[in-house]
């Protein structure tokens, strides 16, 4: 009776493994691979700023006499690693979110103008205490009908960006233009570019460039998946191309 226990529970495990790797259960298979690879991710990134802070709290116990001038720096330190940290549980819970199907998009009519006027005016200081130059060119006029707090979290993240990644002296450029019934909004910079090789990636989550991963910019590479998503949501679409002569170009397109 042992082997035919033996033989039932062989025919089973055939039978369950025969039934996962059917087509149907592909997609749940991909999706549970995709979280797995999520959460790895996402301990990952959480690991150097903890580690960072971590080091300088360390130190700073083994300096119980040190002068409050000579804390400065490690203090500093870590409350860029905190920031950091801010960021990216915040992106990672809004993608969890997004996953989850928990955020309603949020359409109602907005004031085109003012309200875009509104949300760049802290950009124009931002770029300008970094000497680059924030340039806006909104043309829209009149009501469309946009999440207004989605497409500002955008539009953040793609000047956030622009800004990061172009050095000083440069010039990011906003635009805004009703084309029929559709919202255009570009955002130009003068910076580093992105190599065509990278260019379909970006989007993707922690997808970093090598250029940027290499640098000290301090990216987690969740921006523009955020960015892809909010667009998604709003019908519309997002592509990426070279400036001339020099820098990048994020075009949104929003079925107002
Ligand atoms: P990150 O937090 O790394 O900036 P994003 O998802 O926002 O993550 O962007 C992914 C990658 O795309 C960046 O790491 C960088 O390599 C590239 N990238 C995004 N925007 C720009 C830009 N304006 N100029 C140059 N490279 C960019």
């Amino acid at each position: 009776s042992l082997l035919i226990t033996l033989v039932f529970f062989w025919i089973v495990a055939i039978g369950i493994a025969y039934f996962l790797s059917r087509s149907s259960m592909k997609p749940i298979l991909k999706s549970w691979k995709r979280q797995r690879q999520f959460s790895a991710n996402a301990a990952h990134e959480l690991r150097t700023p903890l580690t960072v802070i971590q080091n300088q709290m360390e130190y700073l116990l083994t300096q119980p006499k040190a002068r409050v001038v000579d804390q400065v720096e490690p203090i500093s330190t870590s409350l860029d690693e905190v920031r950091h940290l801010q960021t990216l549980t915040n992106r990672l819970l809004m993608l969890a979110r997004s996953d989850a199907d928990i955020i309603q998009i949020n359409r109602q009519s907005t004031d085109l103008k003012p309200w875009l006027e509104h949300a760049l005016k802290p950009y124009v200081e931002i770029a300008a205490s970094q000497r680059k130059s924030l340039v806006q060119l909104i043309k829209v006029t009149g009501h469309g009908n946009v999440d207004s707090d989605l497409i500002r979290q955008l539009l953040i993240i793609l000047l956030d960006n622009a800004i990061k990644y172009t050095p000083e002296g440069g010039t990011v450029t906003v635009s805004a233009e009703r084309v029929r019934d559709k919202l255009k909004l570009e955002v130009r910079d003068t910076g580093t570019g992105i190599p065509d090789a990278d260019k379909g990636r970006v989007f993707e989550r922690f997808y970093r460039s090598d250029k940027s991963r290499n640098s000290k910019t301090g990216g987690n590479g969740l921006g523009l998946a955020i960015a892809k998503w909010i667009v998604t949501q709003h019908h519309g679409t997002i592509t990426v191309k070279d400036n001339h002569p020099k820098g990048t170009v994020f075009a949104v397109i929003i079925p107002l």
